[in-house]
């Protein structure tokens, strides 16, 4: 097994010292985490944080339980969700927070991407049978036990059934892009994603713009009504983040900040790892649509 047992480095953004503290970047098992809402709640009080937004790919199913365990953790709790879409034929990811779980566009929606997302696990199975990898669709779908799966469900039953040594390994033999169980997932164009998340009540905002590799694209996001952009994150070097915040400013966006925690998916939890000033969780806050 390949254990990192480096603690992740802390990104502290710039802002008042002492102030309260965000991270608007977390995952669940209602996705590809391995935290129960619960446990993450105590986590990130435990890391110090204030405040905690759950941006689960694909599905808002787990923003009850953590509403309730923040609350019990006195913690300020933001239901959010991370939506995959496409700008110019690249999938990039919209963090939307402050959403009305309950409504009914939004959640029509989500449910035909987590169908989606469903179908892509048993074509991911099928491939790999194709290929002599054995691995039960079963397996991966006990594994996974959510609605919303994805390939590190499927990556995580591969160590499991001793097809792949690591994680890593099983992105670089099967999984990842132009390897043999790789499908692309249906994707939302850009301008669809951030009217959801209007139309939910909620805000916008671009995850990890560092991941695409192409800041041309920004710009032509942002027009499509983005609130912010996630200049912070745990794959952005400091070099990175100060040029997204720069950005950030040129654009009218919000400089937001998450550390995209996945649990023990991957080497150490990272929840806590950027720490986001509270002030600009009010400046985001203050770009949610009125309310009808
Ligand atoms: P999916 O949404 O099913 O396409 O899976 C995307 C997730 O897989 C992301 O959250 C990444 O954390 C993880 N991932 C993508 N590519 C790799 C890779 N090459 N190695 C390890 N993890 C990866
Ligand atoms: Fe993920
Ligand atoms: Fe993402
Ligand atoms: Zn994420």
């Amino acid at each position: 097994m390949n254990i990192t047992t480096a603690a992740p480095a802390t990104r502290t953004v710039p802002g008042p010292a002492g102030g309260r503290v965000a991270d608007l970047h977390l995952h669940t098992f209602f996705s590809d985490g391995t935290f129960s809402p619960e446990e993450l709640a105590r986590r990130a009080r435990e890391k110090g944080l204030n405040i905690v937004a759950l941006t689960d790919h694909d599905t808002v199913e787990g923003c009850g339980r953590m509403a309730y365990a923040c609350g019990a953790e006195g913690l300020e709790f933001i239901p959010g969700a991370e939506l995959t879409a496409e700008c110019a034929g690249v999938e990039v990811h919209i963090l939307g927070y402050w959403l009305d779980t309950g409504d009914a566009t939004l959640q029509t929606a989500l449910e035909k991407f987590q169908r989606v997302r469903q179908d892509r696990i048993v074509e991911m199975v099928r491939r790999l049978n194709a290929a002599g990898v054995p691995l039960s669709l079963q397996a991966v779908t006990t594994l996974a036990g959510c609605n919303s799966p994805g390939r590190p469900h499927v990556a995580r039953a591969l160590v499991a059934a001793g097809m792949a040594v690591d994680f890593d390994a099983a992105f670089e033999r099967f999984l990842k892009k132009g390897r043999v169980a790789f499908v692309s997932k249906a994707r939302m164009d850009v301008t669809t994603a951030v009217g959801l998340i209007h139309g939910a009540g909620g805000v916008a905002v671009l995850a990890h713009p560092g991941i695409y590799r192409n800041d041309g694209l920004i710009p032509q996001i942002a027009a499509s009504g983005l609130d912010g952009l996630e200049c912070w994150h745990t794959k952005h070097t400091a070099g990175q983040s100060t040029t997204y915040a720069a950005l950030a400013t040129k654009l009218n966006l919000v400089a937001t900040g998450g550390s995209d925690c996945h649990g023990m998916a991957k080497d150490h939890p990272l929840v806590g790892s950027v720490r986001l000033p509270a002030v600009q969780v009010e400046l985001l806050a203050a770009r949610r649509p009125a309310q009808p």
